[in-house]
């Protein structure tokens, strides 16, 4: 070690023994009695805009398409998730590990409300524990042989969804906007992230699109006009589905029936995500 040594590697162009690279790969382990094979995570501007809801729609389809899906809620503070599967029991663990909450068609689920022992009860958490909390859905939950895992991120792109997506695997990440946000700045912030975080982003879907009136059959865009198409134009990116505002949404969520709500908005979405499943992220990364 030379006599002026700072103790600051990442600084020093020294080429001593003592030295130590910078770690650069933050990725966890997954449980090893755990089987993913690929991981979408759903980032949102903000809350309330649809993120859960395009996360589920996206399980339910890709079952229904035979894989073995799973919801991994890293909405911590805003689990909205197995309330739309109706899901009413908590997670039970085994000597290994955590196991999640199958629905009823067979999607494995883990929130932070099938811990807690009150739905209602909220989670005041700094950033940090609620990092860890999605770490710990990550690397304590046994995950049987999942096709597809979707990942319900933390809004924003602050501190928890960068820690996230520093420690979880993630091979895409689709992006949830409604029209009555500020899309190009959210569109922006997240293409920045993913770019940072070298996640490719597979596309973008607009939530509460338009409206269908029931009495005319024509389409109202509520919100005003979309911008969506041009926007995605700019960043190189696809637009992969336009959801409708639809009382019947909100009622299958309220009912928690989500997973029996017919609506076909993400077929075209199923082949992107088959592709993905070629070269994942996975297959380089702890395993
Ligand atoms: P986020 O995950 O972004 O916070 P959610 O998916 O939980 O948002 O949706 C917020 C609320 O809006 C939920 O009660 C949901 O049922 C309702 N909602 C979302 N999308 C639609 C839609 N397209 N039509 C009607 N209600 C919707």
């Amino acid at each position: 070690m030379s006599e002026n040594c700072k103790q600051n590697c990442s600084s020093c162009s020294e080429k001593c023994t003592d030295r130590k690279e910078a770690q650069t790969d933050f990725h966890i382990k997954l449980h090893e009695m755990s089987d993913v094979k690929r991981v979408i995570g759903i980032v949102s501007g903000k809350g309330g805009v649809g993120k859960s809801l395009v996360t589920s729609m996206l399980a339910v389809t890709m079952n229904k398409k035979g894989y073995h899906t799973a919801i991994l809620d890293a909405d911590v503070t805003g689990p909205s998730i197995p309330k739309a599967f109706g899901i009413k029991e908590k997670a039970m663990g085994n000597e290994f590990g955590l196991l999640p909450v199958k629905t009823k068609t067979g999607i494995d689920i883990m929130s932070v409300n099938l811990l807690l022992e009150n739905d209602s009860d909220p989670v005041i958490w700094r950033g940090p524990i609620i990092a860890n909390a999605v770490q710990q859905f990550w690397k304590d939950v046994i995950w049987d042989n999942v096709d597809y895992m979707f990942i319900d991120m933390p809004p924003g792109t602050g501190d928890v969804p960068i820690t996230v997506f520093q420690s979880i695997p993630v091979d895409g990440i689709i992006v949830a906007t409604s029209p009555q946000e500020l899309v190009s700045m959210i569109v922006s912030k997240a293409v920045n992230m993913a770019e940072k975080m070298n996640i490719p982003i597979i596309g973008l879907v607009e939530n509460m699109s338009y409206f269908k009136c029931p009495d005319n059959g024509k389409d109202y865009q509520i919100f005003g006009e979309s911008h969506i198409e041009k926007i995605a134009d700019e960043h190189n990116l696809k637009v992969l589905a336009k959801i409708p505002i639809d009382p019947k949404i909100a009622k299958a969520c309220d009912e928690g029936i989500i997973e029996l709500f017919d609506g076909n908005w993400f077929e075209p979405v199923v082949e992107i995500l088959e592709k993905i499943g070629e070269n994942s992220n996975l297959k380089n990364c702890c395993g």
